[in-house]
């Protein structure tokens, strides 16, 4: 952060504000492709939308800022964003990624990169010693999430980008789960922060985004040319909507994370439950690392229920929560990892890093607490019924 002391504040009045012409407090949405040039070789600054444009540049500044980065870059999409980061790496790099990565992460490293002859390997990204024996001369990069997904596992950011520098690799880190509210990976050691920006920046599940931040100029010299080279940017319209949804993403948070914490405590403590994800409790894989690089625990919960609990009823039993891909609107929302996010991932894969088909991965909204536990309560109750 760096004019604003306090991130409240910061997403509020971060990166560029209002709109000077006017005086109007919000950036106005530039819907423009192209913009008239003064004469040959004068122009305003802007040339076309591809390579740029004003709302998607108050948005990537408040990002870059956030994030205390130097640079942001904005795409159509998260995996759009993951896809310009990824396509830093010539034919015969590697990337090493954290097993239970997001499965679009996954696909697109497994069967649209792999064409191109850059490789991955998953590794445990928890175990820095064991992820250092994994190194080979060809790895190039180490892609981690903090939490993972769907079991929240907690990797130590600090630890893996000193190990990353050691070997003159670029650290990764998809932030998505926390956003820089409650975790900035940069100020933790790490080379670039890629988000989906769908989640919780945009915060009211109505788009679709993508974000990348970086700490360096020759990165963000490159990824810039990667961005208006490739074109899957963000459009003005978008960019406007994340930059409204990131001014309440404090607020949001709060409620969300104190919602969480009790829906993870009251899980943990129901007699039908038999293991809760949470990386706020204190007998979570991680806690201690989670507290030291994080402010809380988020808002993701994954749980499994015991063996005599039917699942499939378990999910058409729930009312208020809706059964939906995607995570961090306003709204609760629940999925089953092993058959929606992460059905891209073979099935034996799944087993080895613990995405059992009896997981259940909740989003939790900023509903009334009560609410939320006595719709889960009822489900479980029925679905234990059978
Ligand atoms: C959703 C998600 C993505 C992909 O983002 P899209 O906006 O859906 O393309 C990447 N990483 C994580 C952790 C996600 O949750």
């Amino acid at each position: 952060m760096s004019e604003y002391h306090n991130i409240e504040s910061a997403l509020i009045h971060g990166g560029i504000y209002g709109d000077p012409h006017t005086g109007a407090v919000n950036v106005p949405i530039y819907q423009t492709s192209t913009y008239e040039q003064h004469g040959l070789g004068n122009n305003t600054g802007w040339e076309y939308s591809r390579t740029g444009n004003p709302t998607r540049a108050a948005l990537e500044a408040l990002i870059a800022e956030l994030e205390s980065g130097k640079a942001g870059f904005a795409f159509a999409s998260g995996m759009a964003a993951i896809t310009a980061v990824l396509s830093l790496f010539d034919t015969g790099d590697k990337v090493i990624i954290s097993s239970n990565v997001y499965g679009g992460t996954f696909r697109v490293l497994d069967k649209v990169f792999n064409h191109f002859g850059i490789g991955y390997s998953i590794e445990d990204t928890t175990n820095i010693e064991l992820l250092e024996t994994k190194i080979t001369p060809d790895v190039k990069a180490i892609l981690i999430e903090s939490p993972a997904n769907p079991l929240l596992t907690i990797t130590d950011i600090a630890a893996v980008s000193e190990l990353a520098h050691k070997h003159q690799l670029l650290s990764i880190v998809d932030n998505t789960f926390m956003t820089p509210y409650i975790q900035r990976p940069i100020e933790l050691g790490a080379d670039i922060v890629v988000h989906s920006a769908t989640k919780y920046l945009g915060g009211h599940s109505d788009l679709v985004a993508g974000l990348v931040v970086v700490n360096d100029e020759t990165l963000a010299q490159r990824l810039a040319f990667i961005q208006n080279s490739t074109g899957g940017v963000a459009g003005p319209f978008d960019s406007f909507l994340l930059i409204r949804g990131i001014k309440t993403l404090g607020v949001r948070l709060d409620r969300h994370v104190d919602n969480a914490e009790k829906a993870a405590e009251h899980l943990q403590n129901h007699p039908a439950v038999k293991k809760v994800y949470y990386p706020g409790l204190p007998d979570a894989q991680g806690y201690e690392i989670n507290k030291r690089q994080a402010k809380n625990g988020g808002a993701m919960i994954s749980f499994e229920l015991k063996e005599n609990y039917n699942i499939k009823t378990f999910f058409s039993s729930l009312q208020l929560i809706a059964l939906a891909e995607s995570l961090g609107g306003v709204e609760s929302l629940v999925c089953h990892p092993a058959s929606m996010t992460h059905a891209s991932i073979p099935y034996e894969v799944r087993q080895k890093v613990g995405i059992t088909d009896g997981l259940i991965r909740l989003s939790i909204g900023i509903e009334n607490i009560d609410d939320i536990l006595s719709d889960l309560d009822r489900a479980i109750a029925e679905s234990g019924e059978s």
